[in-house]
């Protein structure tokens, strides 16, 4: 079969590296890709928001699977145009993308189906938004209500930063985005993301994952897409995996009905706050998670083709996810001045070296090919080198190893991913 696969970050890499594992995959293409996809696919360029471009793409090169990486387009209602001509498209359409498109409609969606999650206010104005900040108090988290790749969100720890907060909302710091706003309490604990392919009303959970969103060691600095992280979570308890489990369920059946007007066919993404209460839902994705999917597709032993069409044509009873044992750890390899701005086209050298420890496969973010063939970043997450091993502790030691062996001028990362988790829970309190 010939695969299409849509996004060119290290989501995308991993998700093109688990499907050219498969038997059952002929032709695979990226659209438009990076300089790690380019190596395992053909790369294409077409813009991924533009659905007639894809659709006759589709139709000349015999694509029989579409895989939507990143949220906007799904958002935008390209999976819906497809899936209308027919094409199996792995990814919801856009109500169900909502999920993660509108914060508010995300909570409503909780709270109508007893989800627990942070008790949150929802405003259009600016006034009546200050005042129910000033009514809460801190600690009070503010957020954009659209998509603002990952930077709609406040936590605020004075009053004063989330006055300031909800004024830079209204004032436009998020664009349309940030028109509305939601208000949430400050929930505590450890975050936890469980991953789950989601079909005919169905959840089938993934091996649960651990980010790392700060920029620096020790979790302090901006915020980022994600630094590293690892699979599985060992501070997470079995009552606790129950737990997400069972509400990634009652999410999964709640997406089948009204008012959606298809039944949810990809990944939703729980987002949980292991909280004294109990886990909750900070947020829902309707995508893999980047860099989650980094370290979760290497656990998979089985077939991602399968699964993955499986998921597209609604055969939720076909669905069989065997995992291996290993212990995965991703580190994230930026450009020096990421989160802020950064320079690109700097040379990279030793990915081969890298990928030669047992273990160790490097998924690219942002890299390409220049005039002269060289790999050269061409982003601010540059790399996600992953390793595998039969502990935590091996993963974790090959996966440094290997970043020690890659260079290019500025490389940043943090030294501490993983860490917290085996200091075990206390590292949290
Ligand atoms: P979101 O984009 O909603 O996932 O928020 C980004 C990050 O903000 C999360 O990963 C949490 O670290 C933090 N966050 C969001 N909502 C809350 C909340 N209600 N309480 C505490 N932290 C939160």
């Amino acid at each position: 079969m010939n695969i299409l696969v849509l996004g060119s970050g290290g989501r995308e890499h991993a998700i093109a590296w688990a499907l050219r594992k498969s038997p059952k995959t002929d032709v695979l293409y990226v659209a438009p890709g990076n300089g790690g996809t380019a190596d395992i696919a053909e790369n294409v360029d077409i813009d991924i928001a533009d659905s007639e471009a894809l659709l006759s793409f589709v139709a000349e090169r015999k694509i029989g699977l579409v895989v939507i990486g990143p949220e906007a387009p799904l958002v935008d209602g390209v999976a819906d145009v497809l899936r209308a001509a027919g094409v199996p498209v792995f990814g919801p359409n856009a109500d169900g993308a909502q999920l993660e498109g509108s914060k508010a409609y995300s909570k409503e969606f909780m709270m109508a189906h007893d989800i627990p999650t942070a008790a949150y206010g929802r405003f259009d104005d600016e006034e009546a938004a200050l005042a129910y900040v000033r009514e809460q108090g801190a600690p009070i988290v503010i957020k954009a209500d659209g998509l603002a790749a990952g930077k709609g969100v406040v936590v605020a720890e004075t009053l004063e930063d989330a006055e300031n907060a909800v004024r830079a909302c209204f004032e436009g710091a998020f664009g349309a985005a940030g028109s509305t706003v939601v208000i949430e309490e400050c929930m505590t604990g450890p975050e936890c993301s469980l991953l789950c392919f989601v079909t005919a009303g169905k959840s089938f959970p993934m091996a649960p994952a651990q980010d790392h969103k700060r920029a620096y060691d020790g979790d302090v600095g901006p915020n980022t897409g994600g630094m590293g992280v690892y699979s599985p979570v060992p501070i997470v308890t079995d009552e606790e995996m129950a737990a997400m489990v069972a509400i990634m369920e009652d999410a999964a059946a709640a997406t089948a009905g009204e008012p959606f007007t298809a039944d949810y066919r990809g990944t939703l993404y729980g987002g949980f706050m292991l909280t004294p209460a109990g886990p909750k839902i900070v947020e829902f994705n309707v995508r893999f998670g980047d860099p989650e999917t980094q370290v979760v597709l290497p656990r998979l032993e089985s077939d991602l083709v399968d699964v993955m069409l499986a998921v597209a044509e609604g055969r939720a009873e076909d669905i069989q996810l065997d995992w291996s044992d290993d212990w995965a750890v991703s580190v994230v390899l930026a450009s020096e001045g990421y989160p802020g701005s950064y320079e690109k086209g700097k040379v990279i050298l030793g990915i081969e070296e890298a990928e030669d420890l047992d273990g160790v496969t490097v998924f690219h973010a942002g890299t390409r090919r220049n005039f002269d063939g060289e790999l050269v970043t061409n982003g601010g997450r540059v790399l996600n080198v992953v390793a595998t091993g039969d502990t935590f502790e091996e993963a974790r030691e090959r996966a440094y190893e290997a970043c020690d062996l890659i260079n290019f001028e500025g490389k940043q990362f943090r030294h501490d991913i993983g860490k917290k988790a085996l200091q075990g829970r206390s590292a949290w309190e």
